[in-house]
């Protein structure tokens, strides 16, 4: 019988101190606690692998994928990425994705209104990223729940911010992520129609090679888990039939 494969993908957003006026907490993750759970998921036997790896096993196109596979993600593109979290990952051979909102690109989270504005990646930053190993996902180019817009509305929001990306980094992104996790058949549709080989949702879950590629699940890392917490997750979610 072939070994089940459980991919687990990693969700953050902010690995920074937290501000004051910061409504939404659990969007960040503090410096000290993001190295601890990278130490441990090297300790226990994970690896970065990517999603064309992933895609790669789905279809049983590679022979060899990690026992314990990991994608470790970031979304939106905030500065913070390149100040305390990449070099806590390339220090330790893991691999990053990032997933940028395209019409932000050097902005601010402008779709967080309510919420202090933190500076997002620039062109530059994103090229200099990428030359060093860092993957890159679209996002949207305005961060909008896409099932709750009209559908020639996300078409296009899925569509220019693919083209926008390969404008800024020199190739078109095969990832998407859908913001706030805001998906339903149509937007997954609609999603393999503008190119994407994969979408990303929440879920709090890991997949498997039999969940959608437009409907791949992310497990959401709070603030509050400790590197352990992280680890009993992550084991609890492997040992899980489905
Ligand atoms: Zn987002």
């Amino acid at each position: 019988m072939r070994r089940r494969v459980k991919l687990p993908i990693l969700m953050y957003h902010k690995v920074d101190e937290l501000r004051p006026g910061v409504r939404r907490v659990g969007n960040y993750v503090s410096p000290e606690r993001f190295e601890q759970q990278m130490d441990a998921l090297v300790e226990s036997g994970y690896r970065s692998i990517t999603v064309a790896d992933w895609l790669a096993y789905r279809d049983g196109r590679a022979a060899h994928i990690p026992e314990r596979p990991v994608i470790i993600t970031f979304d939106d593109g905030y500065t913070c990425f390149a100040r305390n979290a990449w070099p806590v990952l390339r220090a330790r051979g893991l691999g990053a994705l990032m997933f940028i909102v395209s019409g932000q690109i050097g902005g601010t989270n402008v779709w967080d209104a309510d919420e202090p504005q933190e500076r997002l990646l620039d062109a530059e930053q994103l090229c200099a990223l990428q030359d060093e190993g860092v993957a890159f996902g679209a996002h949207s180019v305005t961060h909008p729940p896409l099932a709750r817009i009209a559908p020639d509305r996300a078409r296009d929001e899925l569509r220019r911010s693919r083209e926008r990306l390969e404008q800024v980094l020199g190739r078109a992104p095969d990832v998407f992520a859908y913001p706030y996790s805001n998906q339903s058949r149509t937007v997954r549709a609609l999603a393999r129609e503008a190119g994407y080989r994969a979408a990303l949702r929440g879920g709090g879950r890991t997949s498997s090679r039999r969940t959608n590629p437009f409907g791949l699940y992310r497990i959401k890392v709070e603030p509050g888990w400790t590197a352990e917490e992280l680890l009993g997750k992550l084991r609890r979610e492997r040992m899980r039939i489905f």
